[in-house]
């Protein structure tokens, strides 16, 4: 690690610091202890562990030009915010600008910096770029006066990517006389600085720091156009490819997807598989040997929730009744363990006390089932840090790496076979450790981890936080083949950590789970004897 790239961790250690609430001496010393670890080893256990403590959210705060540290944490202890889009919004509404010491020309200033690492940054995340892409859309679909017809997302939003570059949309309108009318109408738009036109496609600049690409179409076309705009670009070739070896003229009209694939001899293939991986192939002829994939509709079970037994901001009650609102039949309560000490994790002597919590909700509460899960951390040798006696009073365990991420791919791997001898553990939880454009995936070899979990019968987590989504889709397909049962953990810290569900969703389908592979899908009971197979085994 070079000098400047010391000084820049060292620099970002201090800030996840300071947004804990830490003293400037302890500052200090972290740092300076940090610094000779970064020179021998590159990396810093201190700075990884404080990426598990410090929500992705304000992490993300900190990357906007001027706001720092002291503040970040003056937001999120007096506002409770945890997003950039929350912070936006307080940006925009004068929550911001009335916490002391702010005042009107920070929150503008924040809002510009938002702007800003939007334009800088040409990767987001996909819950950002959904939201953005969004935005633009319902705002295009209600110009008045512009003749249009109807907005969708395309892109890699569309494909349910992890990581997204470009904003995509689809705009169709009436012949092409209605196009001049719509594309000054889109220069008109609220918020719009700057359009830049190419024939049959507009590239929009917001102030907000949003740059979308609309390409404009006619209902005659717009079955290719959405396909086109969608991609992936080596999906589109391959189509393109197959149409000319059929003889098929793509200039004819295709008013909607399935007519154009239908051209072609194909199934209509789901936005997210569009990746040339197999799906044209499944789609040939009836389509058959597509995946049918999960739909919100098939999970019965919501799975990796945090209370404020731990680090979460949410009672087992309030779980209770977010769950059941939301349409769920039971929900896997899973508080950080005794070591976690960074997240207050539930000690030995209170976890009788939240049983007795989750019953007494039980015994008061219809329509829902609370399950006794927790969070328990994977120690460096691999053994679970509750002893079996207090594991065995849980309905069931997910075991999760939040610690030493430096070790080598040899003694990684050999860690976590390790965890599951264990007949505990019936979840894998976030399995690489990765944190999408903040931190590497820690060394292991997933194949031996895939495989074990196959033959012992323990569910590997798709962890649906936006910040994670690890397991990777290119990883869940092959888990699949393995044989791997696969569950959505929403990893949710507040109710409002719900929506990660249907982010994880999405990479569950680009990884072609169909229900019957996704362990949330069964029912409680089904659920809890997946669960304790091999204690049960064991006796
Ligand atoms: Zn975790
Ligand atoms: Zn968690």
């Amino acid at each position: 690690m070079d000098k400047q790239a010391v000084r820049q961790t060292l620099d970002q250690l201090a800030a996840f610091l300071v947004v804990k609430g830490e003293k400037a001496s302890r500052v200090r010393a972290m740092q300076h202890a940090a610094r000779s670890e970064l020179l021998a080893t590159g990396r810093s256990s201190a700075l990884d562990e404080l990426r598990e403590q410090v929500p992705p959210g304000l992490a993300e705060m900190l990357r906007i030009p001027g706001l720092g540290a002291a503040k970040v944490r003056q937001i999120h202890e007096l506002l409770a915010i945890e997003s950039l889009a929350e912070l936006e919004a307080a940006a925009g509404d004068g929550r911001l600008a009335a916490l002391p010491r702010f005042g009107a020309k920070t929150a503008e200033n924040v809002r510009r910096g938002i702007a800003h690492l939007r334009q800088a940054s040409t990767l987001r995340l996909f819950h950002h770029a959904q939201d953005e892409v969004d935005a633009v859309r319902r705002a295009l679909a209600g110009l008045e006066g512009a003749g249009v017809l109807r907005v969708e997302i395309a892109g890699a939003v569309r494909r349910r990517c992890e990581v997204i570059g470009a904003l995509d949309l689809v705009a169709v309108h009436e012949g092409q006389a209605a196009r001049e009318a719509l594309v000054r109408r889109l220069g008109e738009a609220p918020g719009v600085t700057e359009i830049a036109g190419r024939e049959g496609s507009v590239t929009l600049r917001f102030a907000s720091g949003t740059v979308v690409e609309v390409l404009l179409t006619t209902p005659e076309r717009f079955g290719l156009d959405w396909i086109r705009a969608t991609g992936s670009p080596t999906h589109v070739a391959a189509l393109e490819t197959r149409a000319r070896a059929l003889g098929v003229s793509l200039s004819a009209a295709f008013p909607d997807e399935p007519s154009l694939y239908r051209a072609l001899g194909l199934a209509w293939v789901p936005p997210e598989l569009r990746e040339a991986n197999g799906e044209l192939e499944a789609a040939a002829g009836a389509g058959d040997r597509l995946p049918r994939l999960v739909e919100p509709g098939d999970l019965r079970g919501f799975l990796h929730c945090h209370s404020n037994y731990s680090d979460g901001t949410v009672t087992i009650a309030d779980w209770a009744a977010a769950c059941r609102a939301a349409g769920y039949e039971w929900v896997g309560i899973t508080d950080h363990s005794k070591s976690a000490a960074y997240a207050g994790g539930l000690a030995t002597e209170d976890v009788a006390q939240q049983h007795d919590e989750i019953d007494a909700v039980n015994a008061r509460v219809s329509g829902i089932r609370v399950l006794k899960g927790v969070e328990a951390d994977i120690l460096a040798d691999g053994t679970l840090d509750y002893g079996p006696d207090v594991l065995d009073r849980f309905d069931f365990v997910i075991g999760s790496i939040h610690s030493r991420f430096g070790m080598s791919e040899a003694e990684m791997t050999r860690r976590v076979l390790a965890a599951m001898d264990d007949p505990h553990l019936a979840i894998l939880g976030h399995p690489t450790g990765r944190l999408l454009l903040q931190r590497e995936p820690y060394a292991i070899d997933l194949e031996q981890v895939l495989a074990k979990a196959a033959a012992r019968g323990i569910a590997v987590e798709v962890n649906a936080d936006p910040h994670r989504l690890d397991l990777d889709w290119r990883m869940v397909r092959r888990a699949r083949e393995l044989g791997v049962t696969l569950s959505i953990g929403a990893d949710a810290h507040s109710t409002s950590g719900m929506t990660n569900v249907a982010v994880g969703l999405g990479i569950a389908r680009k990884g072609w789970l169909e229900p019957d592979g996704v362990l949330n899908t069964r029912d409680a009971d089904a659920f809890l004897a997946f669960a304790r197979a091999r204690l049960v085994a064991t006796g």
